[in-house]
């Protein structure tokens, strides 16, 4: 497995496959890898001829009272991982490498749908993630960029981005992996103790409750709504930063269900935030 630290090597990995006509993917990631990554991995190996992963915990995107000193990392474990996934390279920089003036002057703002669910309890998230995905996509100039639908939020927010900055890349969002009871994959797992881990499932399960209800007709997101809150109200160790139904594309509230919406969780259990979410397709399938 090729690791590039230096944005200049990577600048000569790509000149070299894309002089041969080679198409890049793309999939930016903080490493700590797991399935969830491995799977954008793979879909990255089947669309594209070649496949650079960047393995990045970006402080710009991460509050003051945040875990960026203790986010798990591993890149000896995660460039095993990746090859066999079928990664040609990995691009892990330092921070100084990505930032040597450090706070940019310039960052990269999305507003409105930056402005609600994580953006509303995450100040700056959003222009964190969006700036290191711009840079991302400056230095490697991918054909295609791989994230999961598991941050559906932030998915949303590079795809208009990428629109409405005209960036030369294909934003392509994959579903959400899941563990074998139903929790989503994440690399702040880890985090949970085993406790911790069992009320963890209330998410997965409170979201596919409102899947049942509204499978069964239900179209009053506040009623689906309550649903989804009492189940997670149940188990003592979880508090509700938001829950929320949006409509797909530009995540704003709806009250009568009848346009695709994503119904959006983020939860504390214990100290460790976990989001999850569900798109339901709605009766106009718009
Ligand atoms: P992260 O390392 O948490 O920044 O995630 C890197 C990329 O992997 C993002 O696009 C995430 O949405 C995606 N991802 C993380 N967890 C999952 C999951 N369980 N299923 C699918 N994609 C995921």
């Amino acid at each position: 497995m090729l690791i590039l630290k230096k944005i200049s090597e990577v600048r000569d990995w790509v000149r070299r496959k894309s002089s041969k006509g080679g198409q890049i993917g793309l999939v930016p990631t903080m490493g700590y890898l797991h399935e969830g990554h491995l799977s954008l991995a793979r879909a990255a190996r089947r669309e594209n001829d070649f496949v650079i992963m960047s393995i990045f915990v970006n402080p710009l995107q991460f509050g003051a009272n945040e875990d960026l000193d203790t986010y798990p990392r591993d890149l000896k474990r995660d460039s095993q991982l990746a090859a066999a996934a079928g990664v040609d390279a990995i691009f892990a920089p330092e921070v100084s490498e990505m930032y040597p003036y450090y706070p940019q002057l310039t960052t990269v703002n999305v507003t409105e749908i930056t402005e609600v669910l994580c953006g509303a309890v995450r100040p700056g998230h959003f222009s964190g993630v969006a700036t290191v995905v711009t840079k991302l996509f400056n230095i490697v100039q991918p054909d295609r960029a791989y994230f999961g639908q598991k941050d559906y939020q932030q998915c949303l927010v590079i795809k208009r981005m990428v629109a409405d900055l005209n960036m030369p890349v294909e934003i392509k969002m994959v579903p959400i992996v899941r563990e074998k009871d139903g929790l989503a994959m994440s690399s702040r797992n880890v985090y949970l103790s085993e406790e911790e881990r069992r009320q963890a499932l209330c998410l997965n399960e409170a979201l596919r409750i409102c899947r049942d209800l509204y499978d069964k007709g239900e179209r009053s997101a506040r009623k689906l709504l309550d649903a989804v809150q009492d189940r997670i109200r149940q188990e003592p160790l979880a508090a509700i930063d938001y829950a929320e139904i949006c409509s797909a594309e530009l995540l704003q509230e709806v009250d009568e269900i009848k346009e695709n919406v994503v119904v959006a969780l983020a939860v504390r259990i214990g100290s460790t935030r976990l989001i999850d979410n569900i798109v339901l397709e709605g009766d106009t399938g718009v």
